[in-house]
């Protein structure tokens, strides 16, 4: 790690421009899994050659970037696996690897340790065999799963296990925090299971209902309590307030993504490619060149309609990405964000009462009348938000907005409430919503 910090990337930390310090490539567009929520299609988009992986990666080590994630798909399958961890590590990047550990041998193992690899993310998805095995739809992964886990920490390599939480597995985040506990990894929770990459909205059924998600959020908190000594709810800091100039992620900011094929995106997940590295440009000067990366770059909680005027945004933890999956639109309320947000908000008042009655699945924005009762209120498109729009209308794109059977954004299609949609067509905008 030494020499990573020793050359002039170091001093473009030290100095403060660090925009772009890390970057993904998703190496391999294709896996040895076929987990029920992923997001991604693969073995369509075709991947690069080992010479221009290797020239995407130095054209990112000359570009300042200091951390470098490996990832696919399943990136050991490449045969040049070997040939582009060691091309990074030449390059004197901290090289990151997202892996299902289902190749990790002990031979594997001990390559990744002889090239000092800063961390290796496995995903877990149950300490139950088979609903591990059931999500990935690969009989016997659990148990190679973590025997790569055992083996990597064996070398003292950083693991850190990668769940995704949802209806059929949440009973599982409790003793899997144990065993990650248990063998020195770092656990990394998300509850989130996002539309697949083609619009496909299926996967989203997956996803926690309200009462699963309390359960998960009140796990996630004892959790945290414990390790931090059982804190009072009291003496707990105040929640983040999410000012209004305050960017909601760094999306398009602090890192650049590659796909399998050499397109440049802001992150995996949001839906939009601003170039591609077979111009000739490195990742990090497509996105420095893209208006639309400066546009994404520079958008606030001032932005969003919606979300700006409402009082729960302290506790919201939104996603531009999420919010063209749910909403057709990037600066629109999305009702699983504001599920989450009432369910923090809940746990943090200790109430959670209604002035009227809000439906099933409410959707911001929300007034706070007084502490622990909520109103639903309203936001005004105004000129800015309607030149924003026309300016990039990459932020709503065409998708297949029919919800899942039973999910909360299919309960709020069944009560006609689209914010978004309703706001445009109120200032005469057309949109690109089916509903
Ligand atoms: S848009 Fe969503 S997935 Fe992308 S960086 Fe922001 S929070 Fe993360
Ligand atoms: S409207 Fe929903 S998504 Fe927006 S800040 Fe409020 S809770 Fe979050």
């Amino acid at each position: 790690m030494t020499e990573v910090l020793s050359d002039l990337r170091a001093f473009k930390l030290a100095t403060g421009a660090h925009h772009f310090a890390s970057a993904t490539i998703e190496i391999a567009d294709r896996c040895n899994e076929v987990c029920v929520h992923c997001y991604q299609i693969q073995g369509q988009k075709g991947e690069m050659d080992t010479a221009q992986v290797c020239a995407v990666i130095d054209r990112l080590a000359d570009a300042g970037v200091l951390w470098l994630t490996l990832s696919g798909g399943e990136a050991t399958l490449r045969r040049d696996f070997r040939d582009i961890v060691a091309h990074a590590r030449s390059r004197h990047f901290a090289v990151r690897l997202m892996s299902n550990g289902l190749r990790i041998d002990d031979n594997l193992a001990d390559f990744l340790a002889e090239q000092a690899i800063a961390s290796v993310q496995i995903s877990l998805y149950a300490m139950t065999p088979e609903v591990h095995d059931r999500t990935t739809g690969v009989p016997g992964s659990f148990e190679k799963t973590t025997a790569a886990i055992r083996r990597l920490r064996a070398r003292n390599i950083a693991v850190d296990v990668a769940m995704t939480v949802m209806q059929h597995n949440v009973d599982d985040v409790t003793p899997l925090l144990a065993f990650t506990a248990e063998v020195g990894a770092r656990p990394s929770i998300s509850g989130h299971v996002f539309a697949k990459e083609d619009g496909d909205r299926q996967t989203e059924a997956l996803n926690l209902d309200q009462d699963r998600y309390a359960r998960f959020f009140a796990d996630l908190q004892s959790a945290a309590e414990q390790q931090s000594e059982k804190k009072a709810p009291e003496e707990a800091p105040p929640p983040a307030p999410n000012p209004l100039h305050g960017r909601p992620c760094q999306v398009a900011k602090a890192s650049v993504h590659v796909e399998a094929n050499g397109e440049v995106r802001a992150c995996a997940l949001f839906n939009h490619t601003f170039g591609k590295v077979d111009t000739g440009k490195g990742p990090v000067e497509v996105m420095r060149e893209s208006e639309d990366a400066a546009l994404l770059g520079g958008l606030t909680w001032g932005h969003i309609v919606g979300c700006r005027v409402c009082d729960l945004r302290p506790h919201c933890h939104r996603c531009f990405a999420n919010a063209q999956d749910e909403a057709g639109d990037a600066l629109a309320p999305y009702a699983s964000a504001c599920a989450r947000a009432l369910t923090v908000y809940e746990h943090q008042t200790g109430a959670l009462a209604w002035e009227s009655p809000p439906g099933d699945a409410p959707t911001g924005p929300f007034r706070e009348v007084e502490p622990g009762v909520l109103a639903r209120t309203e936001d005004t498109l105004s000129a800015e938000d309607i030149a924003l729009r026309e300016r990039a209308p990459w932020l709503r794109p065409a998708r297949n907005l029919a919800a899942p059977a039973g999910s909360p954004a299919a309960a709020r299609a069944r009560e006609g409430f689209v914010p978004a949609t309703r706001l445009a067509r109120s200032a005469g905008i057309s949109t690109n919503q089916s509903t």
